[in-house]
């Protein structure tokens, strides 16, 4: 009965990594995947997670009962203070709902199941270029997705003008979809100052913005900096939904661990619209895992974890920063044409390089190199050892 079934093609991020596997060579590197690797190139376990690991399984009174739907309430609750503020109005008017889900992507599933449901408007607007898995999330979960102008390819920045213009002539009501910091892939994020005027816009259009922060702590290294759109938008008084993951910002990949914040005008719709995220959540996963929401509360909540936290996320956030100067470096060393400065203006764990899919294919033919067509590096599986290998072929390609 399931002769039919056609074969699917390989997700175009993760599809890079299967094909990373498949090669023999010594001098392989893959710079596809958006996860973190030490300077010898390895998957890093934060120390601080190992330590709340370990009080976890001291704790002889823990059981694995299931968790309510929502999840862990202590998890939850950290979890809009750490996005928030710890002295946000919001959270203390008690206007805000916080779920626990599946990592930054099942949050993303739930709030886009969340509008189409209990929403006016079905559109959402996303930035073009986007992270490749929202237009599937949303669409699957009933919305329309359409694009905004983001980035401008000649100056390898912001096109802050088209951005504007698109969201002006967007619908009433129509949903935004905002990387809350280092937007994946270009690495490219609007200053304070545009995002001012990007809330003003919004708030005047009586636009709903959807947050995905999927990389507090990662940008800059301080978990307050990158979470100040966010803030921006709830201070205002207006509604906002966001995202979190902390798949990359506490090193949790596999554990899925992330949530879902609603905010509301008052405590009264916020219970409401929590009540109706449960109708969501049950048919779909009935509740979410224990384990990882219990490292991150328990880190969250003790005053001496948290601080070693934000040392090793600060850590991360550097190197990935010290490989930006190290590859810019490199290409300026070899003479590479071109301006290469944008490697180091853009944030957050990816550089858009400017290659294009040709260069790309040729990188990965003749040097071993691993990345997405768009010509994104994830600049954390980069190391000093391995920039100079990079920057030959970045030369080479470009060079042809
Ligand atoms: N949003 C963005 C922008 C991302 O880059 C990612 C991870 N690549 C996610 C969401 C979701 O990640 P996860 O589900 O692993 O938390």
């Amino acid at each position: 009965v399931f002769s039919h079934v056609v074969q699917a093609p390989e997700d175009p991020i993760l599809g890079v990594t299967v094909a990373y596997n498949k090669d023999p060579s010594p001098v392989k590197l893959n710079l596809g995947v958006g996860a973190y690797r030490t300077e010898e190139g390895k998957p890093l376990v934060l120390n601080v997670v190992r330590k709340a690991e370990q009080q976890l399984v001291n704790d002889r009174a823990r059981v694995k009962e299931y968790l309510p739907i929502i999840g862990l309430a202590e998890f939850n609750k950290l979890s809009a203070k750490l996005i928030f503020g710890a002295d946000s109005p919001a959270i203390q008017e008690n206007r805000v709902t916080t779920v626990q889900c599946l990592s930054g992507t099942g949050s993303l599933r739930v709030g886009a199941e969340f509008l189409a449901k209990h929403y006016h408007q079905r559109t959402i607007y996303v930035p073009l270029p986007t992270w490749g898995n929202h237009p599937k999330v949303f669409t699957l979960a009933g919305l329309s997705v359409k694009t905004y102008r983001y980035y401008d390819p000649a100056t390898r920045g912001l096109n802050f003008q088209g951005l504007l213009e698109d969201l002006g002539s967007a619908p009433a009501g129509a949903i935004v979809l905002l990387h809350a910091c280092a937007h994946n892939p270009t690495g490219v994020d609007p200053t304070l100052q545009q995002w001012e005027q990007i809330r003003q816009l919004m708030r005047s259009k009586k636009l709903l913005p959807f947050f995905d922060s999927a990389y507090q702590g990662f940008a800059s290294g301080s978990l307050d900096a990158d979470a100040q759109s966010v803030r921006m938008f709830v201070a205002d008084g207006g509604e906002c939904l966001a995202a979190q993951s902390y798949a990359k910002n506490m090193g949790l990949y596999g554990e899925r661990v992330g949530a879902l914040s609603i905010v509301c005008k008052t405590a009264d719709v916020a219970g409401k619209v929590e009540s109706q995220l449960k109708l969501v959540i049950r048919p779909m996963y009935s509740n979410p895992p224990i384990h990882g929401a219990s490292i991150v509360a328990a880190i969250l909540r003790d005053r001496n974890l948290y601080s070693e936290w934000t040392i090793e996320l600060k850590a991360m956030a550097d190197r990935i920063i010290s490989m930006r100067h190290q590859l810019c470096d490199a290409l300026r060393a070899r003479g590479t044409p071109g301006d290469w400065s944008h490697i180091i203006k853009q944030i957050g764990m990816f550089t858009f390089t400017g290659l294009n899919s040709k260069q790309v294919t040729f990188m990965t033919k003749e040097y071993h190199i691993y990345m997405t067509s768009d010509g994104r590096i994830s600049m954390a599986g980069l190391s000093s050892k391995t920039v100079p290998h990079l920057a030959d072929a970045i030369h080479a390609a470009v060079t042809r």
